[in-house]
């Protein structure tokens, strides 16, 4: 009998060894990872420059107080500012934390800086934030937040690329609008672009703070180290988690100088926030992601993927679409695809499910050509089985 509470749907398998794309299970069983701990492991399993500094560091300091200077800390929060349009850098441990902190600043500059009481936050439906009550609240499903009621206050949600819903949802209450640009695990649905400039422009036009949840999309995965870099827009506060570490849990929460006064000391905090072992793998990570040209090779990748994916499920009964940003990729299917992505993990693939009928694929950004015709190849035979078994939904 497990000790564990039961929050996870957790498949019959135990991972216990990972090297790049491989993952080997305890029966020595070998997989191709395509979700890489659900965009977590973005530079592949156990990288060898992370795992150096990693270790150089278990040998020098674990833990220190953030009462005391963490050099690691500056120097992991100046690579993150010298390469997005933020200048300061608060550290935390997830992204539901990260995404804590976002909302507190943003109320927080309103309140003390700007000294106008405002405090609501508009988010989108099928948005996904976090687990914590602040961020489930934030999020626009209701599955998440069955049985925690009473939710905190403040939260108001507007349907995706609705322009007009989002200028209706204004009012002299709303500090911030937050968004994913591409909800991923509501579906893998990308922003449309023209939306997010003009969500830019209200905006500015309204005195609200603009928030990125970038906890799924930062990180290289779409193709930019940061998603807001496609569009032409920055935002005032972005969160980032995930990828961040390279698998070492930690999170960020990033924002421009004008709101830098809304915190000052004592008025936000974590223990393990910036502790001297995260600051390691976030600098490794990032250092890295640059040297690679990581980003850019998932932005040629995921055109590769998304490309391949299109060619070999074209027509098949029951695929309804391809998309995505990089390689944050989903297959839209008509029904359920959850019998699909057990069958794919039986027979070496592992990818996960975005809404209940999207195939959600998110390799390793460094994932060669030949690991992509392999997952395709897997994907399509599986799709075209189980089609010519069951018949399309209506
Ligand atoms: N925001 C987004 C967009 C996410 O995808 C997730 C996790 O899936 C979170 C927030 C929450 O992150 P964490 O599970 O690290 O708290």
């Amino acid at each position: 009998m497990s000790h564990l509470f039961p929050t996870y749907g957790r498949y019959p398998i135990s991972i216990v060894k990972g090297k790049g794309s491989r993952l080997w299970d305890d029966q020595g069983k070998e997989y191709l990872d395509f979700m890489s701990g659900i965009a977590v492991t973005n530079l592949g399993h156990v990288p060898d420059r992370v795992k150096a500094a990693l270790v150089a560091q278990l040998d020098q300091l674990w833990h220190v107080s953030n009462l005391y200077q963490i050099p690691n800390q500056e120097k992991a929060a100046k690579l993150l500012t010298d390469n997005s349009c933020a200048d300061a850098v608060f550290f935390c441990n997830s992204g539901a934390e990260a995404n804590e902190a976002a909302i507190k600043l943003a109320r927080r500059y309103q309140q003390k800086v700007l000294g106008n009481g405002r405090h609501e936050i508009i988010t989108f439906a099928r948005s996904f934030h976090g687990r914590t009550l602040a961020t489930l609240t934030a999020t626009g499903q209701d599955k998440v937040k069955e049985g925690f009621l009473p939710l905190p206050q403040g939260f108001v949600h507007v349907p995706l690329n609705d322009l007009q819903a989002l200028e209706a949802a204004v009012n002299d209450r709303t500090a911030a609008v937050m968004l994913e640009t591409v909800q991923a695990e509501g579906g893998v649905v990308p922003v449309d672009p023209a939306f997010l400039r003009s969500v830019r422009e209200l905006c500015d036009r309204r005195g609200l703070l603009l928030i990125l949840d970038e906890i799924q999309t930062g990180m290289g995965r779409t193709g930019k180290l940061f998603s807001y870099q496609h569009y032409g827009v920055e935002p005032d506060i972005f969160t980032l988690a995930k990828g961040l570490g390279s698998g070492f849990p930690v999170g960020a929460m990033l924002a421009k100088a004008p709101l830098i006064p809304a915190f000052n000391a004592g008025s936000h905090g974590s223990t393990f926030g910036g502790t001297p072992i995260a600051m390691a793998a976030v600098a490794a990570t990032v250092e890295t992601m640059l040297i690679e040209q990581a980003p850019e090779r998932a932005a040629v990748a995921g055109e590769l993927l998304m490309g391949k994916l299109r060619d070999a499920l074209d027509g098949v009964p029951g695929v309804l679409e391809v998309r995505g940003k990089g390689l944050l990729v989903g297959i839209a299917c008509d029904g359920p695809v959850a019998d699909a992505v057990g069958e794919l993990q039986r027979r070496g693939l592992l990818v996960i499910v975005a809404g209940p009928n999207v195939i959600r694929l998110l390799p390793n950004l460094l994932v060669t050509s030949e690991e992509i015709e392999e997952a395709v190849g897997l994907i399509a035979a599986v799709l075209k089985e189980r089609a010519a078994v069951k018949p399309a939904a209506e």
